[in-house]
């Protein structure tokens, strides 16, 4: 049975509030989602009971945060279907896992003319560290292209071009965060093992959407950032399949992370132990695991169908109701993403007059600038939805674009398609 979704608002303390005298409508949860109160209780019990330093303790202090933290990385094992809590090292987030990888699978296996293959609908995250990396080591990057025009689905036709032998990794999104679309990860994956190359998944926007098991993926990399998923900032998770993770050689040195130090030389704990140097992110992996409870009480089927409703509404009304806003991404394999462009105005300023009528909406590049300019854009406004948001939400959000469309008249006359 689907939850109460209404009831469930009750639960996100921010939610409540007015913005510019008007109930805040939260649509800016691609960039951060709000936290339940049962996360937010799990910080502060943990603040005022439990906070010690973790493993090195004796006191009870310090072995009741070891136990909690280490359960945490169980949470995360389930949440993802993982085989083993060794497959699972908490990062600050999805930026800090793809670097994590880039730097020490990719320093230790690429060469000069190995490839790496992205697509061209990357975050900045999972296309920077990867641009260091072949300056590094003289490999090269390739993209699979997204299809031409504003559908945004990846170009399938052009993955057997693309993925080569020479291919050693492929990283892709799972969702995109300008697009909105959903990228068959499954099929890519199972694509990328035939010619023998390693895959990296970008979970930060579908991980606490969308259903997900890292084993039926088929990923050999999987990572995700809590903040986007009810969960705190600075907190994160990289899967790691444990035959790489087993071979692959430090990203940082310090504390907690080695076997045996000397002078001169170290030898590393195994993993997760081996990634994790110094004092790691307790609090905040505990309170994910909070987060994870929480998303799988709601069941994560249930939450992919409401997000996917909501944006579904939101579509349909602008497209039927508001014309000529151009709205980038699929109708159909779409997520809780819904990019927009109302010609002729930045999107600040459409970001500025929704937020006069108590609605948060992100505008800009999106960390995507080589996208951006592929579609031939600077910038675009962007609603994202969760599961906390409503049909009335949907109903403000369209009344505030028709109001925010008022005020560029111009534009609108002259390019208002014949038949609208
Ligand atoms: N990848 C995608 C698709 C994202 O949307 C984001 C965040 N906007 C990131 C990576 C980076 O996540 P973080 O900033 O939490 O590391």
């Amino acid at each position: 049975m689907s939850p109460s979704w209404k009831n469930i608002r009750a639960d996100f303390p921010a939610l409540h509030q007015q913005v510019n005298g008007k109930p805040l409508v939260y649509l800016d949860n691609a960039a951060t989602s709000q936290k339940p109160q049962c996360v937010i209780d799990t910080l502060t019990r943990y603040y005022t009971q439990d906070n010690a330093n973790i493993h090195r303790g004796i006191h009870a202090l310090s072995i009741r945060a070891t136990d909690a933290y280490e359960k945490a990385r169980k949470r995360a094992l389930k949440f993802l279907n993982a085989a083993s809590p060794a497959d699972i090292v908490f990062t600050a987030g999805t930026t800090d896992s793809v670097n994590l990888v880039a730097n020490s699978w990719g320093n230790e296996n690429l060469k000069e003319n190995d490839v790496i293959l992205l697509t061209e609908m990357e975050h900045h995250s999972n296309l920077v560290p990867w641009q260091l990396l072949a300056k590094r080591t003289g490999a090269k990057l390739r993209f699979l292209p997204v299809v031409p025009g504003d559908t945004g689905l990846l170009d399938l036709t052009k993955l057997s071009k693309v993925l080569t032998p020479e291919v050693r990794i492929f990283a892709f999104t799972h969702v995109s965060n300008t697009l909105g679309v959903i990228n068959p990860a499954a099929e890519l994956c199972a694509a990328a093992r035939k010619v023998g190359a390693l895959t990296l998944v970008d979970a930060a926007q579908s991980a606490g959407h969308i259903p997900l098991d890292v084993q039926q993926l088929g990923c050999d990399f999987f990572v995700l950032s809590g903040h986007k998923m009810c969960g705190p900032t600075g907190i994160g998770v990289l899967y790691g399949r444990a035959p790489h993770l087993d071979k692959m050689p430090p990203y940082r040195g310090g504390g907690s992370m080695i076997k045996s130090v000397s002078y001169f030389e170290s030898q590393w704990a195994p993993s997760p132990a081996k990634f994790e140097a110094g004092t790691p992110n307790i609090a905040d992996a505990i309170a994910l695991a909070r987060a994870m409870d929480y998303l799988d009480s709601l069941g994560r089927e249930a939450i992919a169908q409401h997000d996917k409703k909501l944006a579904a509404l939101a579509y349909v009304r602008i497209m039927t109701e508001i014309p000529g806003i151009r709205i980038l991404g699929p109708a159909q394999h779409r997520s809780s993403v819904l990019s927009f462009v109302i010609p002729g105005a930045h999107a600040h300023d459409v970001v500025t007059l929704a937020d006069q009528d108590g609605i948060a909406l992100r505008g800009g590049h999106h960390c995507n600038q080589p996208l951006m300019r592929k579609l031939g854009l600077t910038s675009t406004s962007r609603a994202s939805f969760y599961f906390y948001n409503t049909e009335e939400e949907v109903e403000r959000f369209i009344l505030s674009l028709k109001r925010i469309q008022k005020f560029f008249p111009l534009w609108c006359q002259a390019n208002t398609p014949p038949d609208a």
